[in-house]
């Protein structure tokens, strides 16, 4: 096994996320990708099962998106969207508004995910200023959540994920509350409510999954919660479906299983198949007519330099398109019954907690995790691109992958979990 030179080189000059780099474990280095293979450096292939960060739905380089991608590079890979529009964008937009749920048909895109929270966060604090209400000027999130890194959305994480303690003081002090799971917490939180309505914004949430705070779940029915103590004290919600959009719950969208409608929506991951950074944050026309008005700073005050990337939009429209060619909510659910016979096995092992299931999401909760890097190594011996975090270990596998490839990851798992 050989590293190029690129790789020791590089890594004097590197920062890499989420990592000490004092203790770094030098990262494997990636040369190619195929449908759900990537391809390293030293010549070996590793089964992907966690579709790079949840964005390769369709599998790496997939033809049709590669095509489409090929015939807007040659004819207008970027140009800025202050002053000018274009039809990737606009077709984008129109296409988004038909897709999602009710009446959520107001599109402004941005480039991450982050940003398309804290673009959602700044509409519904600005939805309130304009109306002259300025003392709604907290947020409720909950513990669990997960929204970003930025400094805005560090503040509505998990407090410990969040890392609230550590920039106290720093970052804006929000509510976080416990997620309304049954009838005793929904009356604490519609209490908390009566008494601090007045001073909140926004409800946010991610729905039926809280993902990178540990890939938990919820019922629809806690949504469906949601959505009536932000109807009955008047505050706007706020879905995150960063992580769930595009068919990882198993349908489009979360919301669509608790029929519910969020007044504001975020989305990016999956937007793209994984191909460009792109994201979107969907208002519905009541917070949109909010900023309608003959002052000129009731206007929305924002504009990334690369916001609606005609590149990236037409690698949405291409992953769109997929969705409606190919039978991907099929394939998912085949996927979540492979999972649940497969990773079912799991629960038996003496240090394995849980074991769940939703649509192509599949999560082994451990006890603990006693030295990660140490089954993180075990994992890359069987020739696996899984990453455990905390005391999870878990499979969102491109929609794509092959029964027999999808069985390669259950049983990596599996076994590795059996020598622990
Ligand atoms: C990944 C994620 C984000 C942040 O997206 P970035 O593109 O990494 O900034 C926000 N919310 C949820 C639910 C996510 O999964």
């Amino acid at each position: 096994m050989h590293n190029p030179d690129w790789l020791s080189q590089g890594l004097t000059h590197i920062w890499l996320p989420y990592t000490q780099m004092q203790t770094m474990v030098t990262p494997i280095a990636a040369v190619a990708t195929d449908k759900s293979k990537i391809y390293l450096a030293d010549g070996r292939s590793l089964i992907d099962g966690i579709a790079s960060w949840w964005t390769a739905c369709h599998g790496y380089n997939h033809p049709y998106i590669y095509h489409q991608a090929e015939k807007q590079l040659r004819t207008m890979p970027h140009v800025m969207f202050g002053g000018i529009v274009h039809e990737p964008a606009l077709r984008l937009a129109t296409r988004l508004a038909d897709l999602l749920p009710g009446n959520l048909e107001r599109v402004f895109f941005t480039d991450s995910g982050s940003v398309a929270v804290e673009v959602a966060l700044k509409m519904a604090m600005q939805y309130w200023l304009n109306k002259g209400q300025s003392q709604r000027q907290k947020l409720l999130a909950f513990r669990g959540g997960y929204h970003g890194d930025t400094m805005a959305t560090m503040a509505i994480c998990d407090p410990e994920e969040g890392m609230h303690s550590l920039f106290k003081g720093i970052l804006p002090e929000h509510y976080i509350g416990d997620l309304p799971i049954d009838e005793e917490s929904e009356s604490i939180l519609d209490q908390f409510l009566q008494k601090y309505a007045s001073s909140i914004a926004a409800i946010i949430t991610e729905p039926l999954v809280q993902g990178a705070g540990g890939m938990i779940f919820h019922n629809p029915e806690v949504l469906k919660r949601l959505r009536r103590l932000a109807d009955k004290y008047g505050l706007l919600l706020i879905l995150d479906e960063i992580f769930t959009g595009f068919g990882r719950t198993g349908t489009m969208f979360a919301c669509e299983q608790a029929d519910i409608v969020p007044d504001i929506i975020t989305l990016s991951k999956a937007l793209t198949g994984g191909t460009m950074a792109l994201a979107a944050t969907v208002a519905t026309p009541q917070i949109f007519e909010g900023f309608l008005s003959d002052n000129p700073i009731h206007a929305l005050m924002h504009g990334p330099t690369f916001m609606a990337n005609p590149l990236a939009c037409a690698c949405a429209h291409a992953s769109l398109d997929l969705f409606e060619q190919e039978p991907r909510l099929h394939q998912i659910a085949a996927i979540s019954a492979q999972m649940k016979t497969e990773l079912e096995l799991c629960r038996e092992l003496p240090k394995v907690k849980d074991v769940r299931i939703m649509g192509a999401i599949g999560v082994v909760e451990l006890d603990k995790i006693n030295d990660i890097n140490h089954l993180k190594n075990k994992l890359l011996q069987e020739d696996v691109w899984v990453r455990p975090f905390r005391n999870i270990i878990y499979l969102t596998p491109a929609f794509t992958i092959t029964s027999e490839e999808l069985h390669r990851l259950t049983y990596a798992i599996y076994n590795v979990l059996s020598e622990e």
